[in-house]
């Protein structure tokens, strides 16, 4: 077994978000090698890009939490390397025979508004997607920032109703709102203050009424009822804590609708459109009803009229050839549902998996993924196995015949091999520009919009 002890082991994470940064690090703890590329500048995914820019310390907090793990001496990081682009995700497996490779890409893709047709308004701006409002929406202050901008418009419809579909909902109504109360009113509010005060309380704090503004206003509408929202996990599967989450549910919402005062239409999918000379006028609806808990059509279909329409009915993980999937997921196995089907050493984590989640569940999936692969099947790995005396070894006998038999079935690269990829990384980030870990994140981190109108105060 000796041969196998003396080589390092080296994993392969795709993706620099919470799940991806947490999963390296667990990795690099153990003694192992990591790569870790990402196919922005920055890593952080959706913290960057898709949690609202208003959580200024949620961000900066977790932020500097993946800046810790990604500077481990054990982690090298590689910015703006697209799986996909760059490299094929197979001949990156094939070539290089990585002891682990760890899919950490997240939910970037928009689920498609099963609307047919629709999409043509994406270039007018009458349709946009969730993912490119909140990128939009996050950046849209900086000076270089060379995403796609949009303009939210009045009599706008959003179609959703998790808790980024509020998020949504309170951006459009600042965005409108906002833009009211300073071209009609001269009051300047920054969106700190909107999104903490709410719509409705600085129209009073100004003597203001809805009607005053002259807008026609947002609605959100969702397949479900308020009640239905999955805005509140419930505590179990005892029915009395599932009515509470629903209590919490239709409560959250109120609250949002009141403060930020949108208008709600539950039961109710698209299912057509209205247009006029090229432009979208309106959406048709067809009525849902409640059967056993799932909403099902009754036929019965209602006119929208609509300026615009935003989508934010989910995100999935785009589909990269040579991984399994079962509809939009990714197909794993396990308890932990992080091993991908038919792959011993492929495992999926955070977002990438079903595209939902939060940032506790991203990074605690990162975390005891990887946990549970070393101290099990992959207990042989580098540094794990150094600690293992070999007085250990022989004691447990039957393990160790274990780990050997594992090790055996593996293909290994040699310790020039690791170092040959270490090398290849260390090359395409002097071609990047990349000089250290800090160097570069200062370089590419953002202008924040606090820190323009803390200036300009
Ligand atoms: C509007 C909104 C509000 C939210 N609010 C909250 C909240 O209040 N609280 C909370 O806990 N969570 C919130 N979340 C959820 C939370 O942000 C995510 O669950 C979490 O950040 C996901 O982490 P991840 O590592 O799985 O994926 P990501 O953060 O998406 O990371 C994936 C990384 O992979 C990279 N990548 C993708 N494809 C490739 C490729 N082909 N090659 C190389 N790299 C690639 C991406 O650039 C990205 O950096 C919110 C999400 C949204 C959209």
């Amino acid at each position: 077994m000796t041969n196998h002890h003396e080589r390092e082991h080296l994993a392969l994470v795709i993706g620099a978000g919470v799940a991806g940064s947490e999963a390296a690090y667990q990795l690099a703890r153990h003694g192992i090698r990591v790569i870790v590329v990402d196919q922005n500048a920055l890593p952080y995914g959706k913290i960057e890009d898709g949690l609202p820019m208003w959580h200024i310390g949620l961000r900066d907090r977790v932020e500097e939490e993946i800046d810790k793990k990604l500077r481990h001496p054990k982690i090298k990081f590689l910015p703006l390397f697209k799986i996909g682009r760059d490299a094929q995700l197979s001949d990156l497996m094939n070539e290089y025979k990585f002891d682990a490779v760890i899919l950490a890409f997240g939910a970037w893709k928009d689920r498609p508004l099963p609307v047919p047709g629709i999409e043509k308004f994406k270039e007018t701006g009458q349709l946009i997607y969730q993912n490119d409002l909140l990128k939009w929406f996050n950046h849209k202050h900086e000076p270089g920032f060379e995403g796609p901008h949009f303009e939210i418009k009045d009599g706008v419809t959003v179609i959703g109703g998790g808790l980024s579909s509020l998020d949504v909902m309170k951006i459009v109504m600042m965005e409108l709102v906002g833009k009211v109360l300073k071209e009609k009113y001269g009051l300047d509010y920054d969106v700190f203050t909107m999104e903490k005060k709410g719509i409705k309380k600085i129209l009073e704090e100004n003597n203001l009424k809805w009607e005053d503004l002259g807008l026609k206003g947002a609605t959100l509408v969702y397949r479900r009822s308020a009640r239905e929202m999955p805005l509140k996990v419930a505590a179990s599967d005892d029915p009395k804590d599932k009515e509470k989450a629903k209590d919490v549910a239709e409560r959250l919402l109120n609250t949002y609708k009141e403060k930020f005062m949108f208008d709600f239409i539950p039961h109710a999918v698209p299912v057509d459109f209205k247009e006029e000379n090229g432009k979208l006028k309106a959406l048709i609806f067809e009525r849902t009803e409640n059967k056993d808990g799932k909403p099902v059509l009754t036929g019965q279909r209602f006119e929208h009229p609509t300026s615009q329409v935003i989508s934010s009915i989910g995100s999935i993980p785009v589909k990269l050839p040579g991984i399994p999937y079962e509809g939009d997921a990714i197909k794993t196995e396990g308890p932990l549902g992080s091993k991908v089907s038919g792959y011993d050493n492929l495992f999926a984590v955070g977002n990438a998996v079903t595209g939902k989640g939060n940032i506790k569940m991203a990074k605690e999936h990162g975390r005891q993924a990887m946990k549970d692969w070393i101290e099990t099947k992959r207990e042989p790995v580098a540094g794990v196995l150094r600690q293992l005396n070999d007085k250990f070894i022989e004691d447990t006998d039957k393990r160790a015949d274990r780990i050997s038999d594992y090790i055996l079935s593996q293909p290994i690269p040699t310790q020039e091999e690791v170092e040959h990829v270490w090398e290849l990384v260390e090359e395409r980030r002097k071609k990047i520009g990349y000089t250290t870990y800090d160097e570069w994140i200062a370089r590419h981190k953002p202008v924040r919009l606090e820190e323009i109108l803390r200036k300009n105060k």
